[in-house]
């Protein structure tokens, strides 16, 4: 154990991605990551992303704008600007690092999905992220705890939710979530082809993306 008495030390998620769009697969997840594993806080902290990487017409404050109105009638949720306000793409070592600095008294958790854990060890300083926080993983459809990097990470690093208040950091915690199935890619095709009800998205996105015309061919 690192630190004397964690289990008193707030308990932040910090669930980045591109959120392009933020849609209701990420909201289910976040509402399950928050129950669960009874965080504090839950910062959605949407990356930077470079020029040619970006959908056509949608920058990164729209990307953030969207992220705010699907939270906001969830009190223990908020964004967290940091990588959006860089004028590069940020590395998540890097700014779990800015973020344990700002917060030296927190423990931060870091949420991915499934997806994302099978080519974990392919990331910037990945052994440095679980240096400065857990992480929390979800079940994302068509991903399974059998592929890539996930077996090995899992059986050295695996512990119950418990242990996201036992200890400051280095645990990975798999949680058991049922099926969500949206993905942004399905979401950003419907609407280029001009699809009207979209029920991955909350309405208050729906309506944005519609009045700014986003992803529309
Ligand atoms: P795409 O569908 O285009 O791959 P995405 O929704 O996965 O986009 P991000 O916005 O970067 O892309 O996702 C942020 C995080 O949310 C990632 O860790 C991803 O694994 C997780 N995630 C996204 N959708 C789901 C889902 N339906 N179930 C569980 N986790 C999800």
């Amino acid at each position: 154990m690192s630190s004397s008495n964690p289990s008193s030390r707030p308990l932040i998620g910090v669930f980045g991605g591109t959120f392009d769009p933020v849609h209701q697969g990420h909201l289910a997840c976040a509402r399950y990551v928050l129950e669960h594993c009874a965080l504090d806080q839950l910062q959605f902290m949407p990356c930077h992303m470079p020029p040619h990487r970006a959908s056509p017409g949608v920058s990164a404050q729209q990307r953030a704008t969207m992220v705010e109105l699907a939270i906001a009638d969830e009190p223990a949720m908020l964004l967290q600007p940091l990588e959006l306000n860089r004028d590069s793409a940020s590395y998540t070592a890097d700014s779990l690092s800015l973020l344990k600095q700002s917060m030296p008294a927190s423990t931060l958790a870091f949420v991915i999905g499934m997806d994302s854990l099978c080519y974990f060890t392919s990331w910037y300083h990945w052994q440095r992220i679980l240096e400065l926080s857990h992480l929390i993983v979800c079940q994302r459809p068509g991903y399974s705890r059998m592929d890539g990097d996930a077996p090995a990470l899992l059986k050295q690093y695996a512990a119950a939710p418990s242990a996201l208040r036992q200890y400051t950091h280095g645990k990975i915690i798999e949680l058991n979530n049922p099926n969500f199935s949206p993905s942004a890619t399905a979401i950003r095709e419907a609407l280029a082809q001009n699809q009207q009800n979209i029920s991955e998205l909350a309405p208050s996105v729906l309506n944005y993306i519609q009045q700014h015309r986003l992803y529309q061919s």
